[in-house]
């Protein structure tokens, strides 16, 4: 397995790559972006990468434009040598690891004059409370995009907002990639995975199965018929306040293409909650059947 650390290489690799694909009707390059600390979730998207494409590539870049002020982009897990084991276990044949002024060449995020903002996904759910921050992943995620040029690139359904973004960049800019989205990996006892999940101490990390918790009564509710946004968030509501250490930010019924809320649930309609347990902010999901 390699590692790249400038565009360039990035690029070079992915020529050759393409070039020397031993079957060329076929997918050949897969793209796994991640900001590292991976985890069985990221695991996940390698072993499909890898099921699907001879190339894989995992970027590891901890973003700082998809991070606010107050945020822990300092904090944030990083573990490299960690990673690279993980990824090469699960069948990637390259890894990029640019560094922050490789991918953001101006300086810092103040002058930066290049961003990409798909408007009216942006600003909803995960982006309504952390502005800017759709606008970050947009724009990191184009630059891979144009860089490596992959056939597939594989998201989680865990950051579903995340993936309604990309899909939409990807129509609006006609971009040659395809998404696939692969289902969210939880622990035995129904938590996300989660980068995060090490900041919760045991007690938080007991609370934290609030969010499944809600995900699974909401889904049992629409399997037994109930299809009212009004009573869905309620009664998720109502879960919620049993765990009142937990702070929810949002829940919502939403129409997974454009993220706009809706009033009744339809098969493929996207439920997503987002909730502070402590300091650490955790979002979980499902898409209704
Ligand atoms: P991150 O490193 O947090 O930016 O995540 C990189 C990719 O891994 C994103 O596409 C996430 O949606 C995906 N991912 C994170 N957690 C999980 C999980 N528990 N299950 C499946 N995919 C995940």
């Amino acid at each position: 397995m390699e590692i790249l650390r400038t565009v360039a290489d990035l690029r070079h690799w992915s020529r050759t790559s393409r070039c020397k694909a031993q079957n060329n009707a076929s997918p050949s390059f897969a793209l796994v972006p991640t900001m590292g600390a991976l985890h069985a979730g990221h695991a996940s998207l390698i072993r499909a990468a890898a099921f699907s494409c001879e190339h894989v590539a995992v970027s590891i870049f901890v973003n700082p434009t998809q991070f606010g002020p107050n945020e822990d982009y300092a904090r944030y897990p990083r573990s490299f040598d960690a990673d690279c084991a993980i990824a090469e276990a699960e069948g990637a044949t390259v890894i990029f690891a640019p560094s922050v002024e490789e991918m953001y060449p101006a300086g810092p995020p103040s002058q930066i004059a290049t961003f990409v903002e798909v408007e009216g996904l942006s600003n909803r759910l995960d982006g309504l409370s952390r502005p800017g921050h759709f606008r970050g992943v947009a724009t990191v995620v184009a630059k891979l995009f144009n860089a490596a040029e992959p056939d597939l690139a594989f998201f989680g359904q865990k950051d579903a907002a995340q993936v309604a973004v990309l899909r939409r960049m990807v129509t609006d800019l006609r971009l040659a990639t395809k998404i696939v989205v692969c289902p969210i990996v939880r622990e035995p006892d129904g938590l996300a995975l989660s980068s995060r999940n090490i900041y919760l101490s045991p007690a938080e990390r007991t609370r934290a199965l609030i969010l499944n918790r809600t995900i699974r009564h909401v889904e049992s509710l629409v399997a037994a018929g109930q299809r009212h946004a009004s009573a869905l968030i309620a009664a998720a509501r109502e879960i919620f306040a049993t765990e009142p250490a937990v702070r929810v930010d949002y829940i919502e019924l939403v129409d997974w293409d454009n993220l706009q809320p809706i009033d009744t649930a339809s098969p493929g309609s996207l439920f997503a909650v987002a909730a502070w347990v402590g300091a650490t902010r955790l979002i979980d999901n499902t898409i209704l059947s």
